[in-house]
């Protein structure tokens, strides 16, 4: 009976990590699959969201190629979850490290494009959930990179803790607060409803002699319920996302802004895909469709909300 029990406490702790990711996985299998709509001619549910967004497992952790975005902005991350390389002249910033588990895998894909890890100098985030920002406390203690977050969503990382590594913050922002390293600008913007402190970056990107307006969106994804401080931070930022001047539109998940087939393209050698202004407001319409979606559904009396 030992070794078993002890084979079994072997593989939970070595397994914990896949583990939340498969409850995360069985949480949204389990909640009801509506309200659906449909957007630009393609129906979504709660559940087709989040399994576009998420993939499987193997997504979650398999690189996907590196390579140029536009300008100085580079991808690092896995095929699901989004990691960007800003690299100037003074230094390296690195926005979302994912989970903890995938750093190893974001380093590679730093060095395949010729760029040194240890460069890093400012570590940003998209939003506090493990997907996006458990590896930060690696990659200061890899990098000695200073990881800034927006304020209000310093409490939720504070509480992501991979392996009881404290979450390492040296600098809080605050909306509308630029970071500057070298010639480039990121401007944190404070988008909440997914994350108290969800923030969508801003930032100019040089190509081909002209400028670009780059919009790194934070999730817009609404919860099953939604509460009336939610609702407002929701209908806030929805207006502040589409108000956002906007050439190329990135996200904290790929399947967010079409990565896959833009990489495809760029193969090609024709115009560089990622300057798409036309659908900068795409991921912006199918979150606010489904928020207005949930709010009415949870507005109906009990009796005719439930299936
Ligand atoms: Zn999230």
């Amino acid at each position: 009976m030992k070794p078993t029990r002890l084979a079994c406490i072997v593989t939970l702790a070595v397994f914990a990590a896949p583990a939340q990711d498969a409850r995360a996985q069985a949480a949204i299998q389990q909640t009801p699959d509506h309200p659906a709509i449909t957007v630009h001619g393609t129906t979504y549910t709660p559940r087709s969201i989040f399994a576009r967004n998420m993939g499987t497992p193997e997504d979650q952790t398999t690189a996907f190629p590196p390579h140029k975005i536009i300008g100085n902005i580079y991808y690092v991350g896995t095929r699901t979850l989004s990691s960007f390389l800003v690299v100037t002249p003074q230094g390296n910033i690195l926005i979302d490290t994912t989970y903890e588990r995938n750093v190893p895998t974001i380093e590679k894909s730093v060095q395949q494009l010729g760029f040194r890890f240890s460069d890093i100098k400012i570590v940003l985030g998209s939003h506090a959930h493990g997907d996006h920002q458990e590896g930060d406390a690696l990659v200061k203690q890899l990098t000695g990179a200073q990881v800034m977050a927006m304020a209000e969503d310093v409490p939720a990382l504070q509480a992501i803790k991979p392996g009881g590594k404290e979450h390492p913050i040296d600098k809080m922002l605050h909306d509308g607060e630029p970071v500057r390293l070298g010639d480039t600008t990121l401007v944190a913007h404070l988008t909440p409803g997914h994350t108290r402190g969800c923030t969508t970056w801003t930032m100019k990107a040089q190509e081909g002699g002209k400028t670009y307006d780059v919009v790194i969106r934070c999730s817009l994804r609404p919860p099953n319920m939604l509460t009336p401080p939610v609702i407002d931070e929701f209908n806030r930022s929805f207006k502040l996302a589409r108000s956002l001047p906007c050439d190329v539109a990135l996200g904290d998940h790929p399947s967010q802004f079409n990565m896959q087939q833009k990489y495809a393209k760029l193969q090609s050698r024709g115009p560089n895909p990622f300057i798409d202004a036309e659908t900068c407001k795409l991921e912006v319409d199918i979150e606010e469709a489904m928020f207005h979606a949930i709010l009415a559904e949870q507005q109906k009396p009990a009796t005719s909300a439930s299936q």
